[in-house]
C-alpha cells in the first residue's frame, strides 16, 4: 500500500514537472499567453492526490495485515476485512460464504461468511463453534457433535481443521488435494494429465539397490543427501544431482524447477510418522468406505450453494465490511432454512 503510494505520488511529480515544460513552451511560442481553464492533466492530478491522500489516511488508521505464513498481505482500502480469494471466476476480492449442513434435510446449521486474513476462508473451527452454540440454544447437549460423520471439500484440509475435528471427536473426512491422484477412480485423468507433465517425476528415475544411488533420464548420478526428512507427516529420503551436470544437461527444463539451478533434488517417500492426523486421514479417505462417505459430500451441501445462487439470486455479496456481509448471507442461510422447514416441517408436527 505504501508502495501504491509512493508511485502515486511520483507519478503526480512527473504531471507537475510536465505541465511546468508545456507552459514554459506556450510562453516561449505565445508571448504572454495563458492556460485556458482546468485542462485534462490538471484533473487527473487532483484525482490522483485524492487517491493518495486516501491512503495515507488509512496507512495511519490500519495496521499492517499478516496473513498465515506470518508475512505482510495486501490490505484494501475500500474494504481491508475482504481478502483476495481464488475462486471458479479468478482472483477475486471480496468474502467467502460457507455454511455447515445437516444430511438429512439440508438445513444450514451455522453459517459464516469469511474475508480477513488468508487463513480464516477455511477454518472449521468457528464453524464448528458456531453450530454447537446453535445446537446448545435447542436444548442439545455439549457433545452433540460428537461421534457424528462430517466431510468437508480438500480447501479445509490443514492440520489446524484436523487437529480440531480429533478434539471435538467427529469422525471426519477431510481429504487432501492430492486424494484423486491414489483413488483408481480417477486413473483416467491421471494418465490425461500424466501426458502433458513435463518435469520428471520419481517414476523416470531408476534406482540402483547396491549402490543406493538413482540414476536420472540423462543417465546421471543422484546420491544419498538427507537420510529422513518429514513433510506433512511423510518421511522421505532425498538424493541428490551433481549441480555442474544438471546446469549444462540439455533435458533441465523437463526435470529442473525454477530459475535457480542447484542440481535435481528427488525426494522419495519412504514411511510416514505414526499418529500423524494428515497421514491417519488420508488413509481413512484412501479406504473404499471412506471415499464412500467423501462422496456423499456434493451430494448434501452443493445444492445448498446452488439454490441460494441460482433459484434465489444470492450470486455475490453486495454490501461491505464483514459485519454486513455476514448479516446478507445469514439472511439468504435463513430463508434457504425456512424453505427447508416448510417442506419437511410437517412431517415431523410442524405446521
Ligand atoms: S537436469 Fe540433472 S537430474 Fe535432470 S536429467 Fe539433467 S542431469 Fe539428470
Amino acid at each position: 500500500m505504501k508502495r501504491k503510494k509512493e508511485k502515486i505520488e511520483k507519478k503526480v511529480e512527473q504531471l507537475l514537472e510536465q505541465q511546468v515544460d508545456e507552459d514554459n513552451k506556450d510562453d516561449d511560442e505565445q508571448e504572454g499567453g495563458g492556460s485556458s481553464g482546468i485542462s485534462d492533466e490538471n484533473k487527473q492530478i487532483e484525482k490522483l492526490q485524492k487517491q493518495a491522500e486516501r491512503i495515507e489516511k488509512f496507512l495511519k488508521e490500519n495496521a499492517p495485515k499478516i496473513g498465515k505464513q506470518g508475512r505482510e498481505i495486501r490490505s484494501n482500502v475500500t474494504d481491508n476485512e475482504s481478502a483476495m480469494m481464488v475462486s471458479s471466476h479468478g482472483t477475486l476480492q471480496g468474502y467467502n460464504g460457507q455454511a455447515l449442513v445437516d444430511s438429512k434435510h439440508q438445513v444450514i446449521v451455522h453459517g459464516g461468511a469469511f474475508g480477513s486474513g488468508e487463513d480464516e476462508h477455511y477454518l472449521i473451527g468457528p464453524m464448528l463453534d458456531g453450530a454447537k452454540e446453535n445446537m446448545r440454544s435447542i436444548g442439545k447437549g455439549e457433545d452433540y457433535f460428537a461421534g457424528k460423520t462430517f466431510t468437508a471439500d480438500s480447501n479445509y484440509h490443514s492440520p489446524t481443521n484436523l487437529k480440531k475435528c480429533d478434539k471435538e471427536h467427529l469422525d471426519a473426512y477431510v481429504p487432501d488435494k492430492r486424494f484423486r491422484n491414489r483413488d483408481p477412480k480417477f486413473e483416467d485423468g491421471k494418465r490425461r494429465r500424466r501426458r502433458k507433465r513435463k518435469r520428471f517425476s520419481l517414476d523416470d528415475f531408476h534406482y540402483d539397490e547396491a549402490t543406493d544411488q538413482y540414476r536420472c533420464p540423462d543417465g546421471k548420478t543422484l546420491r544419498l543427501n538427507t537420510k529422513r526428512a518429514v513433510v506433512d507427516g511423510v518421511v522421505y529420503r532425498r538424493y541428490l544431482a551433481n549441480r555442474d551436470e544438471c546446469e549444462t544437461c540439455e533435458l533441465k527444463a523437463k526435470c529442473l524447477q525454477g530459475k535457480n539451478i542447484k542440481g535435481r533434488l528427488l525426494n522419495v517417500p519412504v514411511g510416514s510418522v505414526p499418529g500423524h492426523l494428515t497421514k491417519l486421514m488420508a488413509a481413512k479417505i484412501d479406504t473404499e468406505q471412506g471415499r464412500r462417505v467423501y462422496d456423499q459430500r456434493a451430494g448434501i451441501v452443493e445444492p445448498v450453494f446452488a439454490n441460494i445462487r441460482f433459484q434465489k439470486s444470492m450470486d455475490r455479496f453486495t454490501l461491505r465490511g464483514k459485519i454486513k456481509v455476514n448479516v446478507q448471507w445469514l439472511l439468504y442461510c435463513m430463508i434457504h432454512n425456512i424453505g427447508k422447514i416448510l417442506r419437511y416441517g410437517p412431517r415431523y408436527g410442524f405446521t
